[in-house]
């Protein structure tokens, strides 16, 4: 999709492109941006109204219910003609026509650990519109995972929270919440929800999704801000990163465990070794090229088939490459004199 505007989208964007905080070059990124919203009932309705409207570029609606009547006094994409038809495919239908600049993507899904990744792939922002913790917490370890910014909301009777989770940057949602479970936590079938308190939450959930995409600052990162509708108050108290959080903790020693390129030492005789290194993700070498910019009276070329080559270095050193970066080199004495040979002769190929 292009990322200038047409005349007709400058028209409809135009009282928020005059803001400072959007401009022009805002909106051209909101046309480029990918928002999942997770859960389109009393919250993600909302959301994915202003986003649809305010024209970011694709947004994926993802849900796993049927309209109820109970639903119509705060869900306001639905009508009493829509009770029992599925949410994401009624909302699909409205956000399209309110505006066809956006493409919907309605998903009906049930979020748990084993569709999460499918849910929150390849999008830029995740706005919570969920009803419940279990599902909270598989998109953020999913998010956490992938490298998403998440944001967090939840409200019932009168009142909500939201923070803004960056992965890697601030705490996630198992730091806030440990071990959080739905046991014991009021459903709004009980207490019930006043639909203002979701028109305050979902708009400031979208507020900070237009931060991120339009790479302000999120105003909420590491705050958790509070709201009640009873007294219109609220607070904002920081939230910090645990020491013991099992998603963000152990996900980021995994990341720091692994370092490419992997050295294995695959056989080894008389003092001398051989070593396979591993490059961490395929790269796609032209063996014409390498063969010629490694053309130098030091080395002599052994073999130069389809799928790789090699080269004799010296009278003990054999280095071999292959197509997707994988490299052997042997008769080295170390770990240390494998990854050498390697990183200069891939750089002297890349650089040359
Ligand atoms: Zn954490």
């Amino acid at each position: 999709m292009a990322e200038e505007l047409t005349d007709e989208e400058f028209e409809t964007y135009s009282r928020q492109i005059v803001l400072n905080i959007i401009g022009l070059h805002g909106q051209e990124k909101l046309k480029k941006s990918r928002v999942a919203v997770v859960g389109v009932g009393g919250l993600g309705s909302p959301v994915a109204t202003l986003l649809t409207a305010m024209g970011v570029g694709y947004i994926r609606l993802i849900d796993r219910d049927l309209v109820e009547r109970s639903n119509l006094h705060r869900q306001h994409l639905y009508t009493s003609n829509d009770v029992g038809y599925p949410k994401v495919e009624i909302a699909a239908k409205r956000l399209r026509e309110l505006n066809p600049y956006v493409e919907i993507d309605p998903l009906p899904l049930f979020i748990d650990d084993s569709t999460v990744m499918e849910a929150v792939r390849d999008v830029d922002v995740v706005v919570d519109g969920l009803d419940n913790f279990k599902a909270r917490r598989a998109v953020n370890r999913a998010c956490y995972k992938l490298s998403i910014p998440y944001i967090y909301a939840s409200a019932i009777e009168t009142y909500g929270s939201i923070t803004t989770i960056i992965p890697g940057k601030g705490p996630c949602l198992e730091c806030i919440f440990p071990n959080v479970s739905d046991e014991g936590l009021p459903t709004c079938s009980i207490v019930g929800v006043h639909p203002s308190i979701l028109q305050i939450i979902s708009g400031i959930e979208v507020y900070e999704a237009i931060n991120i995409l339009t790479k302000k600052n999120p105003i909420l990162l590491g705050k958790l801000l509070l709201y009640d509708l009873v007294d219109l108050s609220s607070s904002m108290i920081d939230v910090n990163r645990s020491r013991y959080c099992p998603v963000c903790r152990e996900l980021e020693a995994e990341r720091e465990e692994i370092k490419y390129p992997i050295v294995e030492e695959v056989c080894a005789r008389e003092g001398l070794a051989t070593f396979m290194i591993n490059p961490g993700q395929i790269k796609s070498f032209n063996l014409h090229e390498v063969v010629s910019k490694l053309n130098d009276p030091r080395y002599k070329l052994t073999t130069n088939s389809k799928l790789g080559v090699t080269l004799q270095i010296d009278r003990k050193i054999k280095f071999s490459l292959l197509i997707t970066g994988v490299a052997i080199v042997e008769g080295v004495e170390s770990r240390e004199e494998a990854l050498k040979i390697y990183t200069s002769l891939v750089e002297s190929i890349i650089n040359k």
